[in-house]
């Protein structure tokens, strides 16, 4: 092959590898000299079509853009374009536009300048066009959202400097544009978190990830806002990153939104003190943080006594705010990283964190703070026009590590607590493992009596009440348990456990009904008319709402003479609220019921509030009646009890009398009603009737 020959097919390979169509007219005859058929073909059309087209092209060029080749023609002919170069859409055989360019050049034929020719090539530039079309849009819309964003945008260049800001972010701050361009976000007057949004920045640049975070701002009106911002990476086209994008969202609103869900969930909406919820979930971070540390926490239950009381004789209101009150003091002498939590009712709750390693230190370290609570709670509360004393019971539980769970941690704290309470309250305790075997007892304990009054195991006994004749005019009715294992209960033993458990209701009640049904049998019998029985009533049975109607529909079922009934109440009754007391006291005697005030001289219920109350009976306490003749004090309490019982026109009758010195002395003062084991033990009902039989005999 001859050295032209290899430079024709080297042309030829390189314009088939650039995907170049070649073309050439003269220009002096028009004639179109070299024409390749590639475009045509690469459009789908046959080689018929293609003929034809080759004569006419501009039979598939888009009409719109038929002027423009010519226009770049004739400037190309006329000198104003240097070079032809158009670009246009042609039709493809499916229907579509394809877009393809022409180059071009006008050159002379030969060295005379006798033939110019039109020389050039067309290639297809349709993947670039649509690119561009993309991009155009792409470029377009970004611009409407960003400038017209509700949402701060800035660009920062790799100093952190801000290369454009949008709309939103220039009216937000104050000079607008003119300071927030070409700066960087620690210079802009205000917050200091600005240092460490530059900091970000870097990271971006860096990392190439995107990083959120909130960001505190002032407006240019000075209103603080909180920002959502997103920083991320712009790339060019090689994918390095050249630029970071800055969005920020005010989520001012939003944050103002979540915080009053935050407090609605985890805060006690009358103290604002965080709830149990909230108290829980910080005990978690408290075992997990002394985990690590090693050193002593304390979980700290606080009671108010009588607060039960206060709020029913008050009103709920007023207990509201001994509960706000209460809430502030414990605030006020608490760190900053303690707890003070409200669970609910009358409780709250402290975690005290990060006491000393050492235990008996952490234990001074809490009795020290304890003293303080008490102190501070015993203070006297103003309530309204109300001033009143009200004192806590508290109990404490030390724990550091994990070794204890949540639960465990809790139970523990209350069955202290529980003892401060027993213990008289208004009182600090710690827990021990011996007050939890007694609590465990306890509850083991309150199983039984449940049991023991569904199998039916308590029983009444009868204790003989005598007058001066020694004739038995009636019996106290006291309450025994026939334990199928230990034997015989007495009523110390399980009462106050029935009343703290509430389970003195229902027994109280089975008293009741007994009762009733004893007093029918002996309507029919000799026992009949004049015996009376006398049955206790706990503090708790009395102040239940319908304690008035149960008692009534008791003994209407049984149908029997309410009269032949004493109900014993104490004092500790009256204390509460006393004209509710004597409300439910008249309307059980309209019916016909008595009354008596039971252990008496031993309470600290006033004289004139005592004096209000409709009594029939009051039984000297034994206690007195023990240390007569020979106590003095004794003997002048009882003597002025049974004047003022005189006085007042109410029975007098002394229990636990033992001896007839007693007797005498009681008898002499005028005193002549007894009960105690001089006249009879406390008996099972069949030994009592033959008892109330056989004395029959004797008079
Ligand atoms: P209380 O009402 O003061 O009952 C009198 C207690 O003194 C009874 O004890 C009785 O056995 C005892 N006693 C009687 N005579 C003498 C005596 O001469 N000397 C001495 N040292 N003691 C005497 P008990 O039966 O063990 O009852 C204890 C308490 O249990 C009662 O004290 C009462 O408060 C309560 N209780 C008994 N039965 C019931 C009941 O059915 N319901 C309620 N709510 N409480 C009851
Ligand atoms: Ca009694
Ligand atoms: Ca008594």
């Amino acid at each position: 092959m001859s050295e032209q020959d290899a430079n024709k097919e080297r042309l030829e390979l390189a314009l088939e590898a650039a995907g170049l169509d070649l073309w050439e007219n003269d220009l002096v005859t028009g004639e179109v000299i070299c024409k390749t058929s590639k475009v045509f073909t690469e459009l789908g059309y046959g080689e018929e079509e293609s003929l034809s087209f080759m004569d006419d092209v501009f039979k598939i060029v888009h009409p719109e853009d038929i002027p423009l080749i010519k226009t770049a023609i004739n400037n190309h002919l006329r000198g104003i374009a240097t070079q032809y170069r158009c670009e246009f859409r042609v039709l493809s055989k499916s229907g579509a536009w394809v877009w393809y360019a022409n180059y071009g050049k006008i050159m002379d034929r030969d060295e005379n300048n006798s033939g110019r020719r039109f020389i050039g090539v067309t290639f297809n530039i349709d993947d670039r066009k649509r690119n561009e079309e993309m991009l155009a849009v792409r470029g377009q819309v970004w611009r409407t959202l960003v400038e017209n964003s509700p949402d701060t945008i800035a660009r920062y260049d790799r100093e952190c400097r801000r290369i454009y800001v949008n709309l939103a972010l220039s009216t937000l701050t104050e000079g607008g544009e003119k300071v927030l361009l070409g700066k960087k976000p620690s210079e802009f007057p205000g917050s200091h978190d600005y240092v460490d949004y530059e900091a970000k920045i870097q990271e971006v640049f860096e990392t190439g990830r995107d990083i959120e975070f909130e960001l505190n701002i002032k407006s240019r009106t000075g209103k603080e806002l909180c920002n959502h911002i997103r920083l991320t990476a712009e790339h060019d086209s090689s994918g390095s990153i050249v630029t970071v994008m800055g969005v920020g969202r005010d989520i001012s609103e939003l944050n103002i939104q979540r915080q009053k869900i935050n407090e609605m969930a985890f805060y006690d909406s009358l103290t604002g003190l965080p709830n149990r919820r909230l108290l829980i979930d910080r005990l978690q971070h408290t075992l997990a943080s002394s985990t690590r540390s090693s050193l002593h926490n304390a979980l700290i239950f606080i009671d108010l006594d009588n607060f039960k009381t206060l709020n029913d004789t008050l009103g709920h209101d007023i207990g509201d705010l001994l509960l706000k009150q209460t809430a502030q003091r414990l605030t006020a002498c608490m760190r900053q990283e303690d707890t003070v939590a409200r669970m609910g009712g009358d409780e709250f709750v402290i975690i005290l964190e990060n006491l000393s390693n050492h235990i008996q230190e952490a234990e001074f370290q809490v009795e020290t703070i304890n003293k303080k609570i008490l102190t501070i709670l015993n203070q006297p509360y103003q309530l309204a026009n109300h001033n009143r004393h009200i004192t806590p019971s508290i109990g404490i539980v030390i724990f550091s590590g994990n070794q204890f769970s949540i639960d465990e941690l809790m139970k523990r704290a209350d069955i202290a607590m529980y003892q401060a309470k027993k213990a008289g309250r208004n009182t600090i305790r710690f827990f021990d493992l011996d007050m939890q075997t007694a609590i465990e007892n306890r509850s083991s304990l309150e199983e039984s009596i449940k049991h023991a009054l569904s199998r039916q195991q308590f029983e009444l006994y009868y204790q003989p009440q005598v007058n001066s004749t020694g004739r038995i005019v009636g019996a106290e009715v006291l309450l025994r348990w026939q334990h199928p294992v230990h034997g015989m209960i007495l009523p110390d033993d399980f009462i106050p456990i029935a009343e703290e458990t509430g389970l003195i209701i229902p027994i109280g009640l089975q008293v009741m009904k007994s009762v009733c049904r004893q007093l029918k049998i002996w309507g029919n019998g000799p026992l009949k008319d004049n015996l009376h029985l006398s049955v206790n009533i706990s503090a708790c049975q009395f102040q239940q709402e319908d304690f008035v109607k149960k008692i009534i529909n008791v003994f209407e079922s049984v149908d029997i003479n309410p009269a032949r009934i004493t109900l014993e109440i104490t004092e500790s009754m009256v204390l509460g609220n006393i004209s509710e007391t004597i409300k439910k006291m008249q309307a059980l005697k309209k019916k016909g019921i008595k009354f008596a005030m039971d252990d008496f001289g031993t309470g600290h219920s006033s004289l004139s509030s005592l004096k209000k109350l409709p009594l029939d009976q009051i039984k000297i306490d034994q206690s007195f009646i023990h240390d007569i003749p020979e106590n003095n004090d004794a003997a002048v309490i009882v003597q002025t009890i049974i004047a003022m019982g005189n006085n007042l026109g109410m029975e007098v009758i002394a229990e636990g009398v033992e001896t007839t010195a007693q007797k005498d002395f009681l008898i002499q003062h005028q005193c002549v009603n007894f009960q105690g084991y001089l006249f009879g033990n406390p008996m099972p009902v069949n030994e009592f009737e033959r008892v109330f039989k056989e004395q029959d005999f004797k008079w």
